[in-house]
Order: structure tokens, then C-alpha cells, then sequence
């Protein structure tokens, strides 16, 4: 079958993310590197990285809604989401509000650990 996954992080830099490539069996494809300069404007490290934008910097701006490091992945040309599971299943996500409440809610502090505040 052929498509695309795509998952994006955030970096220890602040203007700078990590766009990971998977194929539909979830192995690794690659990796691009967005940067968004002092103007606001995003560069990308892929083969159109020359063009005014390309389907990265288009996903970041959809993963950067509270979407960035929750491990779900977009499937470009048919515009599904999916996540894994606790038990490692992927599965198809209908709505991507519930998974970024799902996000907020795993990383609730619980009962005697401080929360982290970065
Ligand atoms: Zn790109």
C-alpha cells in the first residue's frame, strides 16, 4: 500500500521542528527540519524546501494546535489521523480534539509527582 505518515516534535529549540516520514507500516522514511525565522516565516529541509510552502510546513501548522509530541500521525494525501494505543494498536482517529484532550489528560500530574512547567 502506498502513502505516507507523518508526526512532528518540537526541538530544544523553540523555533525549530522535526517532521518524521513513515510509511503506512510505520517504518521510518525520513526526517525534515522546519525552522521558523524572526519574520514568522517557516524553512523546510525537504526538496521544496525553494518553493513559498510544501505539505510540512502545511502539517505544522495543523500540528502546532496542540498536536506537536502526542505521537499521532497524519496521513497527507487522504487526511486521516491515527494513534497508537496503550496496548500498541493503531487505530484511526475521527477527531483530533479528543486527542489532544486525550494528550492533556495523560499529562495531568497525578497524586505525589510535582508538575513540570517548561
Ligand atoms: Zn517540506
Amino acid at each position: 500500500m502506498k502513502g505516507e505518515l507523518y508526526t512532528f516534535r518540537s526541538t530544544k529549540h523553540t523555533h525549530q521542528f522535526e517532521c518524521l516520514k513513515l510509511d503506512l507500516d510505520f517504518n521510518p522514511k525520513g526526517t525534515y527540519s522546519i525552522t521558523q525565522d524572526s519574520l514568522g516565516r517557516l524553512h523546510c529541509s525537504c526538496f521544496a524546501a525553494h518553493r513559498h510552502t510544501c505539505r510540512h510546513r502545511e502539517m505544522l501548522a495543523v500540528f502546532a494546535n496542540g498536536l506537536l509530541d502526542t505521537g499521532v500521525f497524519y496521513e497527507y494525501d487522504r487526511r486521516k489521523w491515527y494513534a497508537v494505543d496503550t496496548d500498541g494498536h493503531i487505530s484511526e482517529v475521527e477527531d483530533t480534539d479528543s486527542i489532544a484532550d486525550g494528550v492533556s489528560r495523560a499529562k495531568a500530574p497525578t497524586t505525589h509527582q510535582p508538575s513540570q512547567t517548561d
